[in-house]
């Protein structure tokens, strides 16, 4: 109650503004993962770790647009390259100069990626991913991970939350996940028996857990599924959307050492900018696409889409990875600082009872209030001790000016630019939060 009213008392205009919000948005946000309780709070400015709320509060922002931004909010040689590109066009809706460079660059830096296509999102690189291992291998049949978030595409959005079974949205029809499977993640024995069981044209998994709670692999787990992949002629679609340019430049693939079929990428791969998605994967698999080879509309796999391949997201996008591509210890780094702080937040949630766990590898960052550690997300939800301690947090965070998403499986996406101050600025306030309880 005493957070409460010290929420309300420095954010009383994201209150108003909530209000009247709520009249034309439904639930007062663009997308229902923003909102936080009683209201969340009203964004004007960004810039390197920080936010501004309607009120004038910064926050240290652990969210970074929904994990997009690797170098911080606004990096001013992003947007000078941006607002020169766009001088001659933002969107020509012919071929352009530039998706060739891009996706040369890309074919570099991504391991085994020898094609490209863009995508506007996320979402669209799976929907498209998984269309072109069906049509690759003419069979029906997806398996996706328990608390697997690929996007609100039909077929795989299912298992996402508890009790992860049947649709997950109304308006959603049973016939459309009809062809889905869906096993816990870190469990071989069920990726078998769904493999063995069903002509499976794809498994789509993201190397780390992300919005399941940032929940890592355990040894040889991706090895395994790679195995059993080619064992049973499916393709192994990796979703890199957040760990793409994230674990290393190459993505979860280079990280632990796995071997993807097709690799789907959005968030860093757009540089910040809207519209970020891309679909990679070697040249047999992507000539499927080819209109020039199959013309028969009905012979190849379709892709594409207005915005596809624009100005703005390329350049965006193209300008952050080759600064990536020529600064690639900065992996070391943000890898290692956020090793430590995971180290240092799990000491924490030892000196008080082990009230919570903190998993993830490098900037993926997840906190759980569970008895063990989750291996999972059904443990995630589980083994909860107390599901308000979640609420708290998060509450205490943002009166800490600390910001991140979301509230119920709390996972933070630290930048290049968050530095030992702003960790140890996280750990304890962890720290102090956990001294209230
Ligand atoms: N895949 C993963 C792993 C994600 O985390 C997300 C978004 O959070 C998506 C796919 C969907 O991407 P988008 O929101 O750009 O459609």
């Amino acid at each position: 109650k005493r957070l409460e009213a010290e929420y309300s008392a420095k954010t009383s205009k994201s209150a108003e503004f909530f209000r009247r919000a709520s009249r034309v948005l439904p639930g007062g946000t663009t997308y229902q993962v923003r909102f936080f309780k009683p209201y969340p709070i009203y964004v004007t400015k960004a810039k390197g770790v920080l936010v501004w709320d309607l009120d004038g509060n910064s926050y240290v922002d652990f969210w970074m647009g929904h994990g997009a931004h690797i170098m911080g909010h606004s990096p001013d040689f992003i947007i000078k390259a941006v607002n020169e590109a766009t001088l001659n066009g933002t969107h020509l809706g012919y071929p352009n100069t530039l998706e060739v460079e891009y996706a040369e660059l890309l074919t570099k830096v991504v391991p085994n990626a020898e094609m490209v296509r863009f995508s506007n999102s996320g979402t669209e690189a799976n929907m498209y991913a998984v269309r072109l291992a069906r049509a690759y291998t003419g069979r029906r049949y997806i398996i996706k991970i328990e608390g697997g978030w690929h996007g609100g595409y039909d077929a795989l959005h299912v298992g996402v939350n508890p009790p992860f079974e049947g649709p997950e949205s109304l308006g959603l029809p049973e016939e459309h996940i009809k062809y889905t499977l869906v096993v816990p993640y870190n469990d071989l024995n069920a990726l078998e028996k769904a493999l063995k069981t069903h002509d499976v044209a794809a498994v789509i998994i993201e190397p780390v857990l992300g919005s399941g709670g940032c929940i890592e692999p355990q040894p040889n787990y991706l090895r395994g599924v790679r195995e059993l992949t080619s064992e049973y002629g499916s393709l192994l679609i990796l979703d890199e959307v957040i760990t793409g340019f994230r674990l290393a430049l190459g993505g979860g693939q280079e990280y632990f050492n796995v071997k993807a079929d097709i690799v789907t990428l959005g968030k860093i791969v757009g540089g910040g900018y809207p519209g970020a998605g891309a679909i990679v994967s070697n040249a047999e698999v992507m000539e499927l696409l080819n209109q020039v080879k199959r013309p028969d509309a009905k012979s190849r796999s379709f892709h594409g889409g207005t915005f596809t391949g624009n100005i703005v997201t390329l350049t965006a996008g193209y300008t952050l990875v080759n600064y990536l591509s020529s600064n690639r210890g900065v992996y070391e780094q943000l890898n290692s600082l956020w090793d430590w702080a995971r180290r240092r937040m799990n000491e924490v949630c030892e000196t008080h009872d082990r009230l919570c766990w903190v998993t993830g590898v490098g900037s993926m960052i997840g906190i759980h209030f569970t008895r063990s550690k989750p291996v999972n997300v059904r443990e995630a939800y589980q083994l909860r001790i107390n599901e308000q301690l979640y609420d708290l947090m998060h509450l205490y965070m943002r009166i800490n000016n600390i910001l991140y998403m979301t509230e119920h499986m709390s996972h933070l996406l630290p930048s290049i630019l968050h530095t030992r101050e702003h960790a140890q600025k996280l750990i304890d306030s962890l720290d102090n939060m956990l001294s209230m309880i």
